[in-house]
């Protein structure tokens, strides 16, 4: 990006924080001082965020953080970017930085799988005896995700380890590979991965930011673009070659705009043109399309009946 204004930063550090509460209060009264905006996770376990600001905001906050000898090894990921990326800061204690809800959690710092840098990855990842997992959500897998790798059908990151006890003969006696945004969600399930027994366990260090920065392999064989949890939704990582994976949720066609159910209490993610989300009322079927506090018929002013129209007009047009 030429002449850009501002960054967006993503870090993260297992280590020690004795009180989170205090320290998450304290940092957020930081973060507002110098004017950044974003959403950081803090427990006793360590610190997630991601933030938004201009490059001195975001060069002076990098500082503070590292003068902390607790955070001395933190890595910023920095994109560059042309303005927020977040409307607001906040700063919140949780019991989990990243919320795998085992009830014997994982200390990446004693247990977790083999680090390997992108280049490493790029090779093992074509080797035949290698699986690659997606630690990902699915709608995170379904805008982008490295080429033949395994999908796991779960909506969070807490049904992980269901998933793969479930599916245990597809990874047995292979080289693990996993993957995630920024390499948070992996240390911990690789390291859970490795308490289950599985033996070669390897994580892409850096995760797929760093894998797209990489000067050597440049983001190949990764498909489709990704997700991230700002207000850009979706970011490129292949700089070679551009695929689109992504497909839209009404008629199969090539995408990659992200929109949320208008039904409150689906809000599921769906891919969809511009078109088809108003065709489709924004609403992944027709029980959301017809839900009484419908979030697109409200904006529009639709009544009732005006809705019925359109759900008659949708079956016409599918026969
Ligand atoms: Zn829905």
């Amino acid at each position: 990006m030429q002449n850009h204004t501002h960054n967006v930063l993503l870090y993260y550090l297992y280590t020690p924080i004795e009180n989170p509460e205090e320290f998450a209060a304290e940092h957020l009264a930081a973060c507002k001082e110098i004017g950044l905006k974003g959403r950081i996770l803090v427990s006793r376990e360590g610190i997630n965020g991601t933030c938004s600001g201009t490059i001195e905001q975001t060069e002076q906050y990098m500082e503070m953080v590292k003068s902390d000898p607790r955070f001395a090894d933190i890595v910023f990921k920095i994109d560059e970017a042309d303005g927020h990326a977040f409307k607001k800061m906040h700063v919140r204690a949780k019991k989990e930085i990243v919320h795998l809800g085992l009830e014997d959690d994982i200390n990446p710092n004693e247990l977790t799988g083999n680090y390997l840098e992108p280049e490493e990855f790029y090779k093992l990842m074509q080797d035949q005896d290698t699986v690659v997992i997606d630690a990902r959500n699915d709608y995170e897998y379904d805008l982008g995700h490295f080429r033949g790798a395994v999908r796991p059908d779960v909506e969070t990151f807490r049904d992980l380890p269901n998933w793969i006890q479930e599916n245990k003969e597809q990874f047995e006696g292979k080289k693990i590979l996993t993957y995630c945004t920024g390499g948070i969600r992996c240390e911990k399930f690789s390291g859970w991965l490795k308490r289950e027994g599985f033996e070669d366990v390897n994580q892409l260090h850096g995760g797929i930011v760093m894998y797209g920065k990489d000067p050597e392999v440049q983001g190949k064989l990764w498909d489709g673009q990704l997700y991230v949890f700002d207000e850009r939704i979706a970011v490129p990582v292949n700089r070679v070659e551009h695929t689109i994976v992504g497909k839209d949720h009404f008629t199969g066609e090539p995408c990659e705009r992200y929109v949320n159910c208008a039904n409150p209490e689906c809000n599921a993610k769906i891919l969809c043109s511009e078109e088809n989300e108003h065709k489709y009322m924004r609403s992944c079927s027709d029980d959301c399309r017809e839900h009484p506090r419908n979030r697109y018929a409200f904006e529009h002013g639709l009544t009732g009946e005006q809705v019925q129209q359109r759900l008659e007009a949708l079956k016409e047009t599918a026969q």
